[in-house]
């Protein structure tokens, strides 16, 4: 199991710094909504609630992350294929870093056990990891990841649920989440790079909200609000779907 680094410093109650969420379309059509703000947490309205709004998307948007084969950031493990329920403290079991909320969560997501569904436009992702507690870095049941991401066009969907859910570990806090790589969209003057928001949450534990980035994604030198722990590899899976793992280590409560 690959580790995890140090952090030095660390906030241990985490309040959403940004929220956000804009609307479109007011008529039956579905509400999609797209970034486009000062940053991750100012936007303003754009398009006019059509899928893919133009102009947001940036260039290699969904293909952007770059393929590999060697483990990166310290939160791209293995464990979800290596891990056995639980595994020794370890002075490499570190918190997972938190990362901005950013404008697009929408609360009440529904339980998934994938958010891909047949058809869906974009290059399938599979990301695999474990959820653990700092104390101790044990494994963690009764944990919840609650996902949403952008789609292939860039656009997260404000009206309904399309690439948001709740996954529910196992009872060892493995999960699979089944998804595509998110597409890049225009945070003020430039692009961010293609990235999947998580809030990961256990009983006990802090709640932790972050993002999940891709190594080799173009705008990963110029984006604000990457950290490097948050970067995960991709490799090829058997059909053609990107493979990538991530293990969440969270702070217990105070
Ligand atoms: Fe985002």
């Amino acid at each position: 199991m690959a580790k995890k680094h140090k952090k030095s410093k660390k906030l241990r109650t985490r309040v959403p710094r940004r929220t956000f969420l804009r609307a479109s379309s007011a008529l039956g059509a579905s509400l999609l909504w797209t970034a486009c703000g000062g940053d991750d947490g100012t936007l303003e309205q754009a398009g006019s609630g059509q899928s893919g709004t133009t102009g947001t998307t940036g260039p290699g948007s969904g293909g952007g992350a770059q393929s590999s084969t060697s483990a990166t950031g310290p939160g791209a493990t293995t464990g979800a294929s290596g891990g056995t329920g639980g595994r020794p403290p370890t002075p490499e079991c570190a918190e997972t870093e938190d990362n901005i909320e950013g404008p697009f969560y929408k609360a009440g997501a529904p339980d998934k056990t994938s958010l891909y569904e047949a058809g869906m436009p974009g290059t399938r992702l599979t990301i695999s990891g474990q959820v653990f507690g700092l104390d101790g870095c044990e494994a963690l049941a009764g944990a919840v990841l609650d996902v949403w991401q952008a789609d292939d066009a860039a656009v997260y969907d404000g009206a309904g649920y399309k690439l948001r859910g709740k996954l529910h570990p196992d009872a060892d806090g493995k999960y699979v989440l089944e998804t595509i790589i998110p597409g890049h969209y225009l945070n003020g003057a430039q692009y961010r790079p293609a990235h999947v928001h998580v809030k990961a949450s256990a009983p006990g534990h802090v709640l932790l909200t972050t993002q999940l980035y891709f190594e080799g994604d173009p705008y990963n030198d110029i984006d604000p609000f990457i950290k490097p722990e948050l970067i995960m590899t991709l490799s090829d899976g058997p059909n053609g779907e990107k493979l990538a793992t991530f293990d969440f280590v969270l702070a217990p409560s105070p």
